[in-house]
């Protein structure tokens, strides 16, 4: 079903496409040396380029290129081996140049696709329009003096990539789903580090609202949003906001708007046309970007595997559940700890076995997967006592509890605690004769047809063995002696 929001006048579609701003991963800035890394003393970061001082000459730093056509190719997006650098003109306080190095009509990358995954398992690609790469802007703060405004310079100059989607989202959801997979494709590339709450991932949400099979209508903007969840929060608020405009009567008209994520509303911030001429041109003091094919396909063949062909091949080769394929790869590093289980063991088991005790051991004691609460080989090696039939499952339970609290190996655990599988079909049946004539009454039940208790006696043997018993074999030993 087709996601709408219901007025006055019947259903109607939210149409939004977002555009991203993702900070690369560089040492240093896009056209100077300086440092990009997040924080540092305030101005501790800045070149004369980067301040802008008279005179001074950018100079592209090779490796920001190379970051975004990583990310152009993990889009499967077309990559532009021409392309050039504009400057787009506005004064700012924490912008010294008074323009903004960006590129405007030759981009360095065309035409993509993200492919996002909705809750009901439905697959739908998202178009992508463009990347192209720009100059981050330095940072006024307002509230650090009582009648002064602070700048720090130390994020001017470092390089953006503008991630711009087609309007193909139709729904809060789709919005979340694709931001999601868009930060993960790029913490797979290496490209961009993804974190929100720094800032170096950050959403303009374009919203319209429109009657089902209609054309589009007026879009807003809502500026720099910095969480998924008030992405998803926002286009909800402001399709409604333009629904009753349009359901009064009204007209929507185009402007960049601001998210208050306390009211839960958008603002206006300002009316798009005041904004619009940067008046761009080419700047001068930069030759236009040619890529050569032979440096393009280098950075092809160095890709990580993405995600989705990490899920593909874990359902192949581990024989998982689509699903559960997906839950694994969401980040890289729990697909790596995953595989360092499931090589030359049940991939079933293993991905059973990471997504529920471990992920909940990890929540449980507030770890992380680059420091786990077990290991990859010691989880393993749990498993292989359950494979080779050392101990059964419910038991591995308890000996993967012990792991995580003692951080001993599972094979001394079984020694020390005693917990082997009882295999002895002897033993097995004495406990099964115990436990029938202390219950002969139930006996009774289940032989004038209450097949239920079956269960029962299953349980009470294991709990006699104190849940040590192979549990194939006590199946069979109670239902022999049933008769
Ligand atoms: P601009 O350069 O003025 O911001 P673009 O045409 O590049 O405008 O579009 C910017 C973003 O707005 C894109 O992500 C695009 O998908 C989205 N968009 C365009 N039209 C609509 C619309 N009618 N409703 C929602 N989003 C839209
Ligand atoms: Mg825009």
């Amino acid at each position: 079903m087709a996601y709408t929001l219901a007025g006055r006048s019947g259903a109607w579609e939210v149409v939004v496409g977002l555009e991203v701003h993702a900070q690369v991963i560089s040492v240093s800035k896009l056209f100077s040396g300086a440092s990009a890394a997040y924080g540092g003393e305030p101005n501790a970061h800045v070149s004369f380029v980067d301040a802008g001082f008279p005179g001074m000459l950018p100079v592209i730093n090779q490796e920001c290129v190379a970051q975004a056509v990583r990310t152009g190719l993990g889009l499967k997006a077309q990559i532009n081996l021409f392309s050039r650098f504009d400057r787009k003109n506005y004064f700012y306080a924490d912008l010294p140049n008074g323009y903004q190095i960006s590129q405007f009509a030759h981009p360095i990358v065309g035409k993509g696709i993200v492919e996002i995954e909705l809750a009901d398992g439905t697959l739908k690609p998202i178009g992508i329009t463009r990347l192209h790469l720009e100059q981050d802007a330095g940072k006024s703060m307002h509230d650090q003096h009582p009648t002064k405004s602070i700048i720090d310079l130390n994020r001017a100059g470092v390089a953006l990539m503008e991630i711009v989607s087609e309007p193909d989202i139709r729904s809060p959801e789709e919005a979340g789903a694709y931001l999601r997979k868009l930060r993960q494709i790029l913490r797979y590339l290496g490209t961009c580090d993804g974190n929100m709450e720094e800032g170096s991932l950050r959403a303009d949400v374009n919203v319209s609202v429109r009657k089902p099979g209609e054309a589009f209508r007026t879009r807003c903007e809502i500026k720099n949003v910095n969480s998924i969840r008030f992405v998803m929060h926002a286009v909800e608020a402001e399709a409604l906001r333009q629904i009753e405009i349009w359901e009064d009567g009204g007209e929507v008209e185009q402007e960049t708007r601001l998210y208050d994520p306390a009211r839960g509303e958008t603002r206006s911030m300002r009316s798009k046309e005041d904004a619009h001429d940067y008046r761009y041109f080419p700047d001068p003091d930069l030759l236009p970007l040619v890529l050569e094919e032979d440096w393009v396909a280098a950075l092809k063949r160095g890709l990580p595997e993405l995600p989705d062909e990490k899920r593909a091949r874990f359902c192949a080769e581990y024989g998982i559940p689509f699903y559960d394929a997906g839950v694994l790869v969401a980040e890289q590093e729990v697909a790596d700890f995953y595989e360092e289980v499931a090589r030359g063991r049940d991939g079933k088991l293993a991905a059973n076995w990471v997504t529920g005790d471990f992920f909940a051991a990890m929540n449980r004691t507030g770890k992380s997967i680059a420091d786990p609460p077990v290991s990859a080989a010691a989880l393993g090696a749990l498993l292989d006592l359950i494979t080779d039939k050392t101990i059964n499952g419910r038991i591995a339970k308890d000996v993967f509890e012990e792991m995580v609290e003692t951080g001993k190996p599972p094979a001394e655990i079984v020694v020390e605690k005693g917990l082997r599988q009882v295999t002895d079909t002897g033993a097995i049946d004495a406990a099964v004769t115990r436990v029938l004539a202390a219950n002969a009454d139930k006996v009774a039940e289940y032989k004038a047809g209450k097949d239920k208790l079956f269960g029962f006696f299953v349980g009470q043997v294991m709990k006699a063995m104190q849940g040590k018993g192979n549990p194939a074999l006590v199946n069979e030993a109670v239902k022999k002696q049933l008769g």
